[in-house]
């Protein structure tokens, strides 16, 4: 009896509730490296002076929702519980989203493209103030969250599967795919001038959002010949004895998807660095 309640409580805490992370702690690291080498010049040069620092505290805003019970909701939109595709309804202004819907419900259905405003408008202050070292740890935070609104998951209210018996999805994609299949990100693209950091948000929400349902399409193909028991368990953070067959199902359906999204938010991190610097005036790095 004792034992089975061990195993009651052990299960519990395998199970994944919603503290999903996003792309995993190294994932993180690996897009802003990544994003680096999408930028020239005096600025790239910059950057990669920088690229351990940037990089390795990428991941940081995952720790900080360990200690931080405000921290979750800054990593994911789940545009669709507000409008339908492609979204155009969403205001685009935080007191107005705020003053249509409620701070709960905001709060609720996540607000990652604003956090992505506020570390935009703070890292340009940081420029203009020629604050490097701030500057640094300001773009490696905005990082991930522009990183999370690329996992195609970040944006629906079906996160983890859980409405059409896909349960497990999210962290067998984002994570162990990522881990198997990706040896390489890289930036689809040079960085670009963002002269509106939430209307780049959204345009990223609705690249997501229009992908996802493959996802769990391609889900529900790699669990089909699994037993009930192996389906529930892929629902945990554990490593799988079957989960190399399920993995390479998810690759070779979703692949395209999985190595757009990567070198796609590599590119636009990028982009977002570039801009915070032009739109500071490019000031002399020192
Ligand atoms: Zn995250």
């Amino acid at each position: 009896m004792r034992r089975l309640a061990v195993h009651i409580i052990i299960v519990q805490i395998l199970l994944i509730g919603n503290q999903l992370f996003g792309w995993g702690y190294d994932e993180h690291r690996r897009i802003s490296r990544a994003a680096v080498q999408a930028v020239s010049g005096e600025f790239g040069d910059f950057l990669q002076n920088n690229v351990d620092v940037l990089s390795y505290n990428s991941a940081n805003p995952d720790f900080w929702r360990k200690v931080d019970p405000d921290e979750l909701p800054r990593h994911f939109l789940d545009a669709d519980l507000y409008d339908e595709y492609p979204f155009d309804r969403i205001p685009r202004d935080y007191d107005e989203l705020n003053a249509k819907y409620g701070a709960d419900v905001v709060v609720q259905n996540g607000i990652a493209p604003w956090v992505v405003e506020d570390y935009y408008f703070k890292t340009i202050d940081l420029f203009k103030n020629k604050k490097w070292n701030e500057s640094i740890h300001a773009m490696s935070a905005m990082s991930h969250y522009i990183a999370d609104l690329h996992m195609p998951l970040h944006t629906c209210a079906n996160y983890n599967g859980q409405l059409t018996g896909n349960e497990g999805i999210h962290f067998r994609w984002e994570k162990s795919l990522v881990e198997g299949y990706v040896n390489e990100i890289i930036p689809n693209g040079s960085a670009e001038y963002i002269a509106d950091p939430v209307e780049m948000s959204f345009t990223i929400v609705k690249e997501s959002f229009a992908v996802y349902p493959e996802l769990l399409k391609a889900d529900t193909k790699a669990r089909a010949p699994l037993t009930e028991a192996q389906a529930d368990s892929l629902n945990t953070y554990e490593k799988l004895t079957f989960e190399d067959e399920y993995l390479s199902v998810l690759y070779d359906e979703t692949s395209e998807i999985l190595h757009e999204r990567l070198n796609s938010a590599a590119q636009r991190i990028a982009s977002f660095w570039y801009s915070c610097w032009i739109k500071a005036g490019s000031p002399e790095i020192q």
